[in-house]
């Protein structure tokens, strides 16, 4: 969508999939089974939404979808399918690995810094070398300090080499107008979500915060959260306003609906929009 002087779009890394039993946490699998087919091993096959967010002299990506470094035990773990990978998906849409500015990384999980770097002649490199890599001062440390619960969440090959083009943030912050990251903690202590205000309207991708459609309503909490009462009070009180001023809202690992608004505050039922 072209807006004020502001394009916004998404791009795909494909598919992969996840227990359905930890991305719903205590929603009984009869409700989230109505959302999400489970297969014969119960998981379920989830999104890899990026957001793309590009000015005159800028062009922001939020998150970057699962990657490609993995060996064969995981590759069998996450099962990822896909006919192109994010960056030929962002090369098909005009935008190549120079020309990004601003990389704004929600949280440290495998499945969302998949190409922070890429290997060349066998040493691992930034993907992006001109953009710097916004994140939580929390996030970077709970990459570099996990425990036994932590640790299967990240992919260390995702952050070599990256040190120089990483810059730290500590709470909220407007990174360039009308662009926005908001420390939300929940899923994990550094966690943010990504605001976008335009014109009269507003957008939000939220990450690990709300993954995907289907768990829009404040209780559906994922088992993966380390912080599961801050997820719930903190969706509340974004959903409230959302729903207000009728942002747009993005979910980063939703395969089918990736944008939607609220229609209903009470019930959280959402209307499908499009960008
Ligand atoms: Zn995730």
């Amino acid at each position: 969508m072209k807006i004020d002087g502001f394009v916004l779009l998404l791009a795909s890394d494909g598919t992969f999939k996840l227990d359905g039993g930890a991305m719903f946490g205590i929603v009984p699998k009869p409700v989230w089974e109505r959302y999400f087919k489970p297969d014969e091993r119960n998981k379920i096959t989830l999104g890899t939404n990026v957001l793309v967010i590009k000015n005159e002299n800028k062009v922001a990506l939020v998150d970057l979808g699962i990657g490609n470094k993995f060996d064969k035990k995981l590759e069998d773990i996450y099962e990822i399918n896909r006919t192109k990978t994010l960056l030929q998906d962002l090369s098909e849409k005009g935008i190549e690995r120079g020309d990004v500015t601003h990389i704004f990384i929600t949280h440290g999980h495998l499945d969302h810094t998949g190409w922070t770097t890429t290997y060349n002649h066998n040493e691992l490199e930034p993907t992006f070398p001109n953009a710097k890599y916004i994140m939580q001062e929390d996030t970077l440390k709970e990459i570099k300090e996990p425990n036994q619960k932590t640790k299967p969440n990240y992919n260390y090959l995702n952050f070599q080499n990256l040190d120089s083009h990483i810059e730290l943030l500590n709470g909220d912050e407007e990174i360039f107008p009308g662009v926005e990251l908001v420390k939300s903690g929940g899923h994990t202590k550094g966690h943010q979500v990504v605001i976008v205000r335009v014109g009269n309207k507003t957008f939000i991708y939220f990450g690990d915060l709300i993954p995907t459609s289907a768990h829009i309503k404040p209780a559906y909490v994922m088992a993966y959260d380390l912080y599961p009462m801050d997820t719930f009070s903190k969706k509340k009180e974004i959903l409230e306003k959302a729903y207000e001023e009728q942002w747009t809202l993005f979910f980063e690992h939703d395969p089918v609906t990736s944008t939607a608004q609220l229609a209903d505050i009470e019930s959280y039922s959402l209307k499908k929009i499009s960008i």
